[in-house]
């Protein structure tokens, strides 16, 4: 399932996230990709430089690792990316906002656009999920 090397903090991140949320692994699994420069990454993506991956369809691609260590933001953004596989089947209007306030980005306005759905499931997160569970 999990080929590419992910550092241990972020793997016991992503299991508990499966514990809390009563998901498992995907059965598809995630081809992770580090562009070796950010031209290439810009190629590729088509995102700006404050963007360090971006999730869609069983791959991640993210800027050269090497930038993401240095930014300090290597394991947050691979945490971030691996979070978009486990909840693929997940409405996509509120994954981003799910991922941010699990990970503690409460100001990101998108977490509003999910907090507002998630109290009519009592905060319960396997309910609100597979409610909107699409695939
Ligand atoms: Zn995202």
């Amino acid at each position: 399932m999990l080929k590419e090397y992910i550092p241990i903090g972020v793997t016991l991140q992503l299991y508990n996230f499966l514990q809390e949320a009563s998901l498992t692994l995907p059965p598809t699994p995630v081809t992770i990709y580090y562009t070796k420069s950010l031209t290439e990454f810009h190629y590729l993506t088509d995102m700006p430089y404050n963007i360090g991956g971006i999730y869609e369809n069983f791959q991640i691609i993210f800027q050269p690792r090497e930038i993401l260590v240095k930014k300090k933001i290597f394991e947050k953004v691979l945490l971030h990316e691996l979070l978009h596989w486990v909840l693929y089947g997940l409405s996509e209007k509120y994954q981003e906002g799910l991922i941010y306030w699990y990970m503690g980005y409460y100001e990101k306005k998108e977490v509003d656009i999910f907090l507002n759905k998630f109290a009519d499931f009592n905060y319960e997160l396997p309910l609100f999920i597979s409610y909107y569970w699409e695939k």
